[in-house]
């Protein structure tokens, strides 16, 4: 080893340069992470692989300002040099993370070299050099460095904005090709327009950072010591920034839970008034207040505004509340925004050949951002991804460069992606290197079970084993077995897709399931969790067919069906039939129902199967029965119940009215699945007390019941929210027989009123915060939906883990458990991201119903005209429900002029000048055209348009047309309406002909552009589609179905 020295300049955290001396030691081995390696490098580790064209060893430069290029995926055989990962560590950690993560991200093929270490590579720098050149030579010398340590078997490729060093090092002929990142874009990567476009954008602002403007528009954030003592010595505060939505421009709230606990003055956060107080803070960033003097406090604005975004200021304050502003910020939040490029009105500035133009983002708390680019004529109405580079201290908008077109606001496929993108859900394709890790399965060569697998697993081909789902289940996570043992005993059975026997920990499938978290469904399509071939083929249970499954086995006593013993393992099972809901129901029924898998047997094999079954179907409904009365008396939900069974609920009507008595065989299935998560739930946490994953609910907070008693109020039902219990008793009796919207109505705001259930680990919750409120459950966990839940693939290896313990193993290998934090870090991955499917999903909904009434006219189609039904009051109106089309929101009575909504003698409605009262449960307009009340529970017709506004999300707008309800033809209510399905239906025709003729226009292949893009399954029909997103209760908007999936 060589002892050397090496000048550093750090930079203080006032500002200062420092100079420093460092002891450097050179080694002559260091690791070059290359599988070409001819020296046997201690290479430890992920290594490039030998069969790329290339490696590339970008200059630090190029590392700092195009860092994002260099993680598009698709770029592989990077190797970082330590000259560049310092440099760019000098710019802050967030950049540097972002590079750590994407070196440790196996999906992308780059890898660290410490060039600085190695002996032979390392330059001093020398006297008077600029410290960019001696970088670039630095990396230079590393570059040759690894072509001859790979003795010339790689081409390597040095990527450099320095035309001087390519000019230079291009003639020395070291066998290193040394190029310019547009050339090489150009050359290598042709067809990669993604990296090209950012190249582009980003240049555009390297060259437009040269010419800024000078005055100042904020003040100058404190330094992070400042900040630092100012929040110890109590001065400041900190929190993340929170901009209201509806108030954007002025209102934005700082919450610190800290604080707030402490200080009750504090609980409803910090108002941060005005957008300059705000000091260049974006929503999400964590930042640092200073309260202002209490005269300077300022109130909230209180009342609704009309549609989102009308900023009036006409309203009156609230009391004045703690009000600060931004004086520094801790760590910014950015991530990938969707704006809109708005029509040309020249206001826009404009120098040599770029534009500046201020984007508009989708979100409506994100400020303006400003781009330059050259394209700004072909990109007005389009939406585009950008990404904020700086806010800088003179300029009033916060300044950023455009990644990538999603294409021209309000089609629908642009919309998608604006909502995906803006959730955070990122669903690339499914990589050759993944689906490489599939086990082989053609049609020539069928994937079988393998004979050493099958003597490791209790064979269970022999039994009787049958799923239940909706009609055309394609994924099937769970079958079902129930048998007499000799002895007077029963057996039930949980069986359970086995996907963790398929998807290893820490493989890229693995890798790309956990970063999704679950398959996202939206009103129109879905994407998955894992690759068809799993999910739909080798992990489904499906009919006849052999496949691995995890199980639990019950053994019960006969008569009490008390519990006696339980296994839990692995095993071969083969289902014998795949039921549908509505089939299963009508054989317990007693109906006469074709079986298909019977069809093809004599009459008298035939009777003797289905006698089988009957048994097996009638011996589950009673098991269910009983597991359900005993949850009942615990105090569980039934309001879950009524959910699950909507949930499965198959061809009734999908829109309005659900039937009350949904069919019992629901109720089973649930019941067995929520019987197989809690025994799962106990055997987990007993055997990782402090690492397990389960699930809780949490009891709802009694304030926000209120609502729910002042609706029930209105008819008279007294609601009872102090236990479950009561809640649940409460919410059985609420129903009346004239109005079944009333229960619903109920059951809904109680939802609404639930906290959402969570994952968590073990170890960071005592154990009395484990319980599951809603199922009245001690213990609760995710277990048999591994297919689409990564939740519930943790749970397959936590439970194989403690069967592996028990079995007197070794203890688990630790990686496969993690230890509590990285389990909690888990969980909360999870939630997170269940929470952006829930809010996409809605957005989608959303979407969709906006779509539908977008090009219609209100006044003249029927369509536009509905029943709705007040559920709450307001100071200028009312809130309403659109069961036939599961829309909620205001509707006023009170509009900006002053006038009021005046019903005739036929209910007729218009406005007049008069005036509005308000009292708990009714409202009442007062003008020349008489009195008009509206109360609770009240059935009106609205007519519903929609509000457009070209850059954000369109919205629905509900206006009153009569004040009776709403019938429709002849028939008081018409069978199923024109509900969502047939509003997605008609949305997604609509969009297919667009699509369709701009196709045939362009002479394009017709390729929908998900299939393109995404190659993600597509199922076939939209109404199998729609069953599913029914199934998982994400489609109805009513956050009452949201919640129920989310607690079950
Ligand atoms: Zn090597």
């Amino acid at each position: 080893m060589i002892k050397t020295e090496k000048v550093v300049h750090l930079r203080s955290g006032r500002g200062r340069r420092v100079r420093v001396v460092r002891e450097h030691y050179l080694r002559e081995r260091v690791p070059c992470f290359s599988a070409l390696c001819q020296a046997d490098c201690n290479n430890d580790g992920p290594v490039l692989p030998g069969d790329l064209t290339h490696y590339v060893v970008p200059d630090a430069e190029v590392v700092v300002n195009f860092l994002e290029i260099l993680e598009l995926r698709e770029l592989q055989g990077i190797v970082f040099t330590q000259t560049a990962v310092q440099a760019l560590q000098s710019r802050g950690r967030r950049c540097y993370n972002r590079l750590r993560s994407l070196v440790k991200d196996p999906r992308h093929d780059c890898v660290l070299f410490a060039n600085e270490f190695q002996e032979f590579c390392f330059c001093p720098r020398e006297e008077g050099e600029r410290q960019e050149r001696w970088q670039t030579r630095s990396v230079y010398s590393a570059a040759v460095w690894y072509y001859n340590h790979l003795a010339g078997v790689m081409n390597v490729v040095m990527i450099t904005e320095d035309q001087e060093a390519v000019a230079q090092y291009s003639s020395l002929n070291s066998g290193v090709f040394v190029v310019t990142v547009q050339d090489y874009l150009q050359n290598f990567w042709p067809d990669l327009v993604q990296a090209q476009d950012l190249y582009r954008s980003i240049s555009q602002v390297l060259q437009d950072k040269e010419g800024e403007d000078t005055q100042r528009e904020f003040s100058e954030h404190l330094p992070p010591e400042v900040l630092e003592s100012g929040i110890k010595s109590g001065r400041f505060l900190q929190g993340s920034l929170n901009v209201s939505k509806h108030r954007a421009s002025d209102q934005a709230f700082v919450v610190n839970q800290v604080l707030s606990s402490k200080n009750t003055d504090l609980s409803g956060g910090v108002l941060v008034y005005g957008f300059k107080n705000r000091n260049r803070a974006v929503h999400g960033d964590s930042v640092v207040l200073e309260l202002l003097p209490r005269s300077q406090w300022r109130g909230r604005l209180t009342a609704l505004a009309e549609g989102p975004g009308t900023e009036t200021g006409e309203d009156g304050e609230g009391r004045p509340v703690p009000t600060g502003r931004v004086v520094g910020i801790l760590q910014r939040n950015w991530r990938d925004y969707v704006v809109t490029f708005p029509s040309r009105d020249g206001s826009q500035s404009q120098t040599r050949n770029s534009q500046r133009i201020l984007a508009i983002p989708w979100d409506r708390r994100i400020p303006k951002i400003r781009i330059s680019t050259q394209q700004a004529e072909t990109l007005q109405d389009h939406r585009v991804v950008v990404r904020i580079d700086s806010w800088e201290i003179t300029s009033l908008y916060p300044n950023g460069h455009s990644v990538r077109v999603l294409g021209r606001a309000g089609e629908l496929e642009t919309e998608v992606q604006t909502i995906l993108i803006e959730n955070g859900i990122h669903v690339p394709p499914f990589s050759d290197a993944q689906l490489r890790e599939m086990p082989p399965n053609s049609p020539e060569k069928p994937w079988s079970v393998d004979p050493a697998q099958a003597g490791r697993r209790r064979d269970l081909r022999d039994q009787l084993v049958f799923s239940i789902d909706p009609p055309g289940c394609q994924d099937v996570d769970d079958t079902l077995s129930v048998r007499r043992l000799a002895g007077g005993k029963l057996e039930l059975g949980v069986h359970i897709a086995d996907v963790t026997h398929f998807v290893r920990e820490g493989s890229l499938t693995d890798l790309e399931a956990r970063t999704r978290a679950t398959t996202y469904y939206l009103a129109d399509r879905r994407y998955d969790m894992l690759p068809a071939v799993l999910s739909a083929d080798l992990c489904s249970l499906l009919g006849g067919m052999d496949r691995y499954a995890m199980s639990v086995l019950w053994e019960l006593d006969a008569g009490s069906l008390a519990v006696s013993s339980v296994w839990f393992g692995r095993t071969l099972v083969r289902s014998s039939y795949q039921l549908h809901y509505e089939l299963a129901q009508a054989l317990l029924d007693g109906e006469e129902a074709p079986v298909p898998e019977l069809a093809q047997l004599g009459p008298e094999e035939r009777d003797a199967k289905l006698a089988e079954l009957l048994e097996a179907l009638e011996m589950l409904t009673q098991v269910a029965r009983h597991l359900r009365a005993q949850r009942d008396q615990g105090g569980a939900l039934e309001l879950e119940g009524v959910e699950v069974r909507a949930q499965l609920d198959q061809d009734r009507n999908i829109t309005a009215l659900v039937p009350r008595q949904p069919l019992e065989v629901h109720e089973t299935v649930a019941e067995c699945m929520i019987y197989a998560n809690h025994w799962v739930a106990r055997r987990i946490q007993e055997a990782f007390p402090s690492t397990a994953l389960l699930r809780r609910h949490p009891p709802p907070c009694q304030e926000l019941f209120t609502q729910l008693v002042d609706l029930a109020q209105a008819r008279g039902f007294p609601m009872n929210t102090r236990t479950n219990k009561d809640l649940a008793d409460s919410l059985e009796r609420a129903a009346d027989p004239q109005d079944p919207l009333v229960n619903r109505l109920l059951r809904m705001m109680a939802t609404q009123a639930m906290s959402q259930a969570q994952y968590f680990c073990t170890g960071s919750q005592p154990q009395d915060q484990y319980y599951h409120y809603g199922l009245a459950l001690d213990r609760y966990t995710h277990f048999t939906s591994p297919i689409r839940r990564y939740a519930d693939v943790v749970v397959h290896r936590l439970l194989t883990a403690a069967l592996e313990l028990e079995g007197g193993a070794a203890p688990a290998p630790a990686r496969a458990l993690g230890g509590n934090k990285e389990m909690e870090e888990t969980a909360q991955h999870i939630n997170n991201k269940n929470r952006a499917a829930q809010r996409a999903q809605n957005l989608s909904t959303g979407l969709f119903q906006c779509l539908f009434f977008k090009d219609r006219d209100p006044q003249t189609d029927p369509r536009c005209l509905a029943d709705a039904i007040i559920y709450a009051v307001r100071d200028n109106g009312v809130l309403v429900f659109v069961p036939e089309y599961g829309v909620k929101g205001p509707v006023y009575l009170r509009n900006r002029e002053g006038q009021v909504v005046s019903a005739g003698p036929d209910g007729g409605c218009e406005w007049l000048s008069g005036s509005v009262r308000r009292h708990p449960d009714q409202i009442s307009t007062c003008s020349n055209g008489g009195s008009c009340t509206f109360r609770l529970l009240d059935h009106v017709t609205v007519c519903i348009s929609v509000l457009s506004t070209s850059c954000h999300p369109d919205t629905l707008k509900l206006e009153l047309v009569s004040n009776r309800p709403h019938h429709s033809g002849a028939a008081p209510r018409p069978a199923p309406a024109p509900g969502r399905n047939q509003l997605v239906q008609e949305v997604v025709r609509l969009a297919q002909e667009a699509q369709q003729a701009q196709n045939q226009a362009q002479q394009r292949p017709r390729l929908s552009r998900e299939e393109r893009e995404f190659q993600q399954s597509k199922t076939p029909n939209l109404y199998s589609l729609l069953e599913e997103v029914r199934e998982l209760a994400l489609l109805d908007q009513d956050s009452l179905l949201r919640a129920a999936a989310a607690t079950a």
